[in-house]
């Protein structure tokens, strides 16, 4: 069975100029359902992290200053929304739903969270619109009640996930891969297991061949027992801060070789969704539905 992440909350009520980041979740919902790739039967609300749970991962300090609605407007402005409860919320069920896709990916191969991939957090502040870092906090959780004892973090979003290197650079348990734009945000990088910076405008080809020559070799040095692929949609051609020029079928084949790999040496994988800025809503929500389309017919 597909198990999908996904709850109401994921959209949170943004000021109007925030408002296209966030659209995009209830839209791949629907599309799905509406074509038939899923049925509601394929979803499932997340629970919301404890405070326990979140304390794994983040520093008190960071966390009591999300809880009190304290944190200093300079760091709020890092994170990129506005600071509010719902905010903080919003993010303690999206990074609980990335750990439960985990606990569903062992029992199934695969499962998705319809939102998710905040790469940018770091253990004591946020940036890059990322408040919880939630696949430093699923692998935490599942390293510290024996679920996994390997992990793989896939990152193919085009912006490095400097959260995860950061929060996992004494974790010899977790091994970081990200594959990203080199002159992209962020653009003071931290050093990940392993950094592939591509050029500008590079294109399907190019970034097919990197990804095939990398990923197998990865997954037969670290030998682990769960992956998480961010599946970020923000290295089309159409996105607004990509820099990238890969076409829709491009990522799409991206999407594919993954999943194949994690398939093939039967190793769990759970899929968060990360960055995707098109100009076009609908380019976005194709893309990151071919995704779940994948995994549907590859798996089930
Ligand atoms: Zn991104």
């Amino acid at each position: 069975m597909l198990k999908i992440a996904y709850s109401p909350i994921y959209v949170y009520q943004v000021p109007e100029r925030h408002r296209f980041p966030m659209q995009k979740y209830p839209l791949i919902v629907q599309q799905l359902l509406q074509e038939k790739t899923i049925s509601t039967d394929n979803l499932f609300a997340p629970n919301k992290l404890s405070e326990e749970e979140i304390l794994t991962t983040h520093t008190e300090e960071y966390w009591h200053k999300l809880k009190t609605q304290t944190l200093p407007r300079k760091e709020a402005r890092a994170i990129g929304f506005e600071m509010t409860p719902q905010l903080v919320e919003r993010g303690r069920y999206i990074a609980h739903a990335t750990y439960e896709c985990a606990l569903y990916a062992k029992q199934y191969g695969i499962s998705l969270n319809v939102a998710g991939g905040t790469h940018h957090s770091f253990a004591d502040h946020g940036e890059g619109f990322c408040v919880f870092n939630d696949v430093c906090i699923a692998s935490n959780l599942l390293l510290a009640r024996g679920e996994a004892t390997r992990i793989l973090i896939v990152d193919l979003d085009v912006h490095q996930g400097n959260g995860n290197a950061s929060i996992m650079a004494n974790e010899p348990r977790v091994f970081v891969f990200s594959m990203h734009g080199e002159k992209n945000y962020p653009f003071r990088k931290q050093a990940s297991d392993l950094d592939i910076d591509l050029a500008t405008d590079t294109g399907d080809e190019a970034y097919l061949e990197q990804l095939q020559q990398t990923l197998p070799k990865l997954i037969e040095q670290h030998q682990p027992d769960m992956i998480f692929y961010q599946s970020a949609v923000d290295v089309l051609a159409t996105d607004k801060l990509g820099k990238l020029a890969l076409t829709k079928e491009g990522c799409r084949a991206r999407d594919e070789f993954v999943l194949q790999q994690a398939k093939m040496h039967a190793i769990p994988i759970a899929v968060v969704m990360g960055g995707g800025y098109s100009e076009s809503v609908e380019d976005v929500v194709e893309a990151h539905c071919n995704t779940f389309r994948l995994a549907q017919q590859m798996f089930f």
